[in-house]
This record gives C-alpha cells, structure tokens and sequence, in this order.
C-alpha cells in the first residue's frame, strides 16, 4: 500500500444535512457497513450530548475499503466554538466533501468550515444532498454555493470543484440534477478522482503529528494523526518530541498500531506513510506533539485548539 491509494477527507455540512446519514450509505454501499456496523454507530453517534443537542462536538472517523483504495473520512464539528478542533481536522486531510441540504442551500456552519477548508488550500467536492425532497431547487443551491466560494476567497481550482447531486438517505448520487443515477460507490469513485493523495514521503524516517487522542480499555491512550513520513509497527522504537525545542524526547515502545478510523488492531496492523492511524504506548502524550523515529527529529507545525465551549440551547 502506497500514499497514492489512499484519500484523507472531511466531511464538512451544516447541522442535518445528512453527514451521518451520508458516511453509514459510504460504508453500506462499499460492503465495509457490516464489519464496522458497531464501531460506525459508536464512531458517528457516540455522544450523548450530541444525540441531545444534535451537534458534532469531537471530530470522529470512520474509513472505507474500496477497490485497492483506503478512504479515510473524517468526521467535523461544525460549530464555530471548535474552530481550533476543525483546523486540526483539516491538517490531517487532503480533501473535503461539502454535503448542502438541496432544500435549505448553504447556512451558518456550511460557511464556518467551509472557510476553515478554503484557507488550508483544501480541494472540496459538493454535494448536493436530499434530492428526494420535493420543492428543492438545486440548481438554485449550486449558485449560492459558488456565490459562497467567492466570497471566501476560494482559489480558482476550489472554485471548479466537483458538483453531484444525491440523496444519502434513498442511497443514489449523480453528475447533474437531471442525470442518471448510480449508488453510492459513484461517490467514492469521485473522491479517488477529485481528491488529491496524501503528501507523504514512504521513506526515511517515521514523523506523526499528533491530531487526536482515543482511549482504549487495554492499552490506555492512543495517539492519532496522519503518518507524514516513513512508517510505525507494533514494537518499533519512537520518540515523542518535546512540547519546546528545549524538551527532551521521550522514548516511548509502541504496544499497539491501530488502523485509525475503525480504532481496530491486530499484530500486523502497520502504520504507514499518509494513512491515518492510531499507536499506543505512551504514559502520556497531547494533541499537537509530534511523534518521530529520532530524538533529534524537528516537531511538526503544532496548531492549538480552543477549549471548547457548549452552548445549550
Ligand atoms: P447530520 O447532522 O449532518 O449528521 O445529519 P443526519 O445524517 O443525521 O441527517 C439529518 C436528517 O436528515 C435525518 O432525519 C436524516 O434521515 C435526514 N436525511 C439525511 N439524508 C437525507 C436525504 O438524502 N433525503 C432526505 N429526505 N432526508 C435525509
């Protein structure tokens, strides 16, 4: 497996715009839905103050096996009160899919990380969701999107994004509001397409920025991010940079790799160059740091998140 068949991409929408509804018919449609049924469910709804209030408070993942490739979605929150948790998101990834409800057409939160999206040079894909519902006007809510693009300062190969028109719920997706319809893989097969593969570099030296952190009942904390470089198994030697240059490194044994988005391991699992995975073996480890095959490696751009705020409604 190299960088090459692999995509990293949010997926970015306003409160019920079917983000969820959108990941479940990915992973139904590419046969991975059973497998990661569980997981999926946990993944996307674990929560209970987000199945309260109905908004994504912690970015979350899931990834898709299809055809020789490894999709990896990422989950982001929409509100403005994670803009730092939405940034790191954003590091991680090469593409983002835009989900607009074809009835309602772009809001708030579609606006807040989109902009999030175009400022880290990010390539989106639009789709235009619910087109089962009666009285949309899709064609309506694509100009608004691109209005949107220009007034967010979108680059002109933003600005040609991908548009295809669907519906997550009924399970469908098309070129254009009129054309034929295909399922879902249609979609996956864009995103190969449209979404550029990750930057990595396959040799050399192993270099992780640490983008989450998971907790797991055996082996305690795990460290999540996108392998930048070289590659991580279970055993390896790292090193987990100081938080400063002047902070010495701290060996760490990794005790486990896990494949990132479905948080599931086996002995073999191998982390390698621009996959997004999980390791453990550390006795403590933050957001932000960076994770290295050498003591003397430089830590990756660190980028802070706000203490997020939870506004009740
Ligand atoms: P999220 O908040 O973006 O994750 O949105 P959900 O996936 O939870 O969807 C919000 C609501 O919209 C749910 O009631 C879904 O069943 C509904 N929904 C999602 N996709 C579609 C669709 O394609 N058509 C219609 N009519 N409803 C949809």
């Amino acid at each position: 497996m190299t960088p090459d068949k692999i995509r990293n991409i949010a997926i970015i929408a306003h409160v019920d715009h079917g983000k969820t509804t959108l990941v479940d018919g990915l992973l139904r449609a590419s046969g991975n839905f059973r497998e990661n049924q569980a997981i999926a469910e946990r993944a996307m709804d674990s929560m209970d103050l987000e199945r309260e209030k109905g908004i994504t408070i912690k970015a979350k993942n899931t990834s898709v096996h299809w055809n020789d490739y490894i999709i990896n979605i990422v989950d982001t929150p929409g509100h403005a009160d994670f803009g730092g948790e939405v940034e790191r998101v954003m590091k991680m990834v090469d593409g983002v899919m835009l989900v607009v409800d074809a009835y309602e057409g772009p809001q708030a939160q579609t606006r807040f990380v989109l902009k999030k999206a175009l400022e880290q040079g990010i390539k989106p894909i639009v789709l235009i969701n619910k087109m089962d519902r009666p009285h949309i006007e899709p064609q309506k809510v694509h100009d608004k999107v691109l209005e949107l693009f220009l007034e967010l300062d979108a680059t002109e190969e933003q600005f040609n994004a991908a548009f295809v028109y669907g519906s997550a719920r009924a399970g469908w997706v098309t070129d254009s509001p009129t054309g034929e319809q295909h399922d879902m893989t249609f979609l996956l097969g864009k995103i190969v397409e449209h979404i550029p593969a990750p930057k990595a570099e396959v040799e050399g030296c192993f270099e992780m920025l640490v983008s989450n952190i998971d907790w797991d009942n055996f082996v305690g904390r795990v460290a999540i991010g996108k392998v930048t470089r070289g590659s991580v198994k279970l055993g390896d030697k790292v090193f987990l940079l100081g938080k400063t240059p002047e902070e010495k490194a701290i060996p760490v044994k990794v005790t486990k790799v896990f494949q990132y988005t479905t948080l599931t391991t086996s002995d073999s699992v191998e982390g390698i160059a621009g996959d997004i995975v999980g390791i453990s073996g550390f006795e403590d480890v933050d957001i932000g740091q960076t994770v290295a095959g050498s003591a003397d490696a430089v830590a990756l751009p660190f980028v802070a998140i706000d203490p997020p705020t939870i506004v009740m409604q």
